[in-house]
């Protein structure tokens, strides 16, 4: 699956899509949130000490308050009700702040330039602090400068003819395309760590997928069992050597969780198998084969000693005291490697063992094999 994400470190990989554009949004409407209360504040500000009174550019100061109020309130609101689809109408919204920055922008550039025929501070700000502060895809950005210059040509024409003479459009026009290109530069890095992101997720599954280990009780886990069988067979096979292998069952456990609870459950499987691991030798190895089903796999060793450490293994989990739960008896089934045996065979008979020590009462060793 990484291999996808690695061939094309510049697209979101399918599956993701949804993930990375609630994501985004996520993102933008903090931002959005953070940038309306700030500006709420800053614009009545100025409408109230700063601008004269009856003016139009009070006026402008709160209608950008208002709009601001409206973008504070949505954006709290979508902060503790993140939506889990983004639709259409959050995807107008998300551009919303930008389309109503630029739109004050450039409202501001015709009236306060009336004079002076420039870009003003306000202007600059807004479509840098656009390209820097909010996450939107090239698209989305390039829609946002050529509506801002469309808008300043067509507000000129209508309410101050002179700007056109000046180089405030053609000023303009420069400054949005390097505010696009900043803005292109981030979202790249914006989505860029996203799909590392990702990425780094991915391998972590795979890894645990392949890892070693059963992760309640820290032995070996089932498919390391399987690859640990699969060695000693072909070993015996090519050098005909012995091997044997113990499944063990807890009896009853059920009733430990019903008794005790599930938590008290796992904490006796712990207490198991580090019992077992202490008990067996260190070339042995052990495992967790299912629920409360253990393998021990016993290279180089025959039948007979295998059911004399099975007996051992079951007087010292019958003599230990678990927690809580004080005593608990388990159940042996053995069987061992012959040639004209394969792997499945070998633990069907430890299974039928395993069967037959339950079937004979619990609390014993059994094998299937007569010739001990
Ligand atoms: P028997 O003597 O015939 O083996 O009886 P049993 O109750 O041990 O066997 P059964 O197969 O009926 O039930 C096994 C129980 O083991 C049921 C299941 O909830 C419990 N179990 C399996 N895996 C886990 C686990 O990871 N944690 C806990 N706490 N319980 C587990
Ligand atoms: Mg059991
Ligand atoms: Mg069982």
């Amino acid at each position: 699956m990484f291999e996808d994400i690695k061939d094309n470190i510049y697209k979101i990989p399918n599956q993701y899509k949804n993930e990375f554009r609630r994501y985004k949004f996520k993102q933008n409407n903090l931002r959005i949130l953070l940038i309306s209360i700030f500006l709420l504040f800053e614009q009545l500000y100025y409408a109230i000490f700063i601008s004269n009174p009856g003016s139009l550019l009070e006026k402008i100061f709160y209608v950008t308050a208002s709009i601001m109020l409206i973008f504070a309130v949505s954006s709290m609101i979508l902060y503790y009700h993140k939506p889990s689809e983004i639709n259409f109408f959050h995807l107008i919204y998300e551009k919303g702040i930008g389309v109503m920055g630029v739109t004050i922008a450039v409202i501001r550039v015709v009236v306060i330039s009336g004079q002076s025929a420039r870009l003003t501070t306000i202007y600059i700000a807004v479509i840098y602090g656009l390209a820097v502060i909010f996450y939107y895809s090239y698209l989305e950005s390039l829609f946002i400068y050529i509506y801002g210059i469309i808008l300043l040509y067509f507000i000129s024409v209508v309410y101050n003819p002179s700007l056109l003479e000046s180089t405030v459009i053609t000023d303009a026009v420069s400054n949005n395309v390097i505010a696009w290109i900043a803005s292109i530069v981030i979202y790249r890095k914006f989505k860029n760590e996203f799909i590392n992101q990702k990425t780094i997720e991915e391998k972590n599954k795979k890894l645990k997928e392949i890892s070693d280990e059963d992760r309640l009780t820290g032995i070996y886990n089932r498919r390391k069992l399987e690859e640990i069988l699969k060695e000693n067979y072909n070993n015996s096979l090519r050098y005909n050597n012995k091997f044997s292998i113990i499944l063990l069952d807890l009896d009853h456990f059920k009733n430990v969780n019903d008794n005790y609870g599930h938590q008290i459950g796992d904490k006796v499987l712990q207490e198991v198998s580090s019992l077992l691991l202490e008990k067996i030798r260190k070339v042995d190895y052990c495992g967790r084969w299912g629920g409360e089903e253990f393998l021990i796999i016993l290279p180089e060793t025959d039948l007979a000693s295998a059911v004399k450490l099975a007996k051992r293994l079951r007087s010292e989990i019958g003599n230990y005291e678990f927690t809580k739960v004080q005593n608990i008896t388990s159940s042996f089934g053995v069987s061992t490697y012959s040639s004209n045996k394969d792997i499945k065979e070998i633990i069907k008979a430890a299974d039928e063992a395993l069967y037959k020590a339950k079937d004979n009462g619990r609390n014993r060793v059994e094998t299937i094999e007569n010739n001990i």
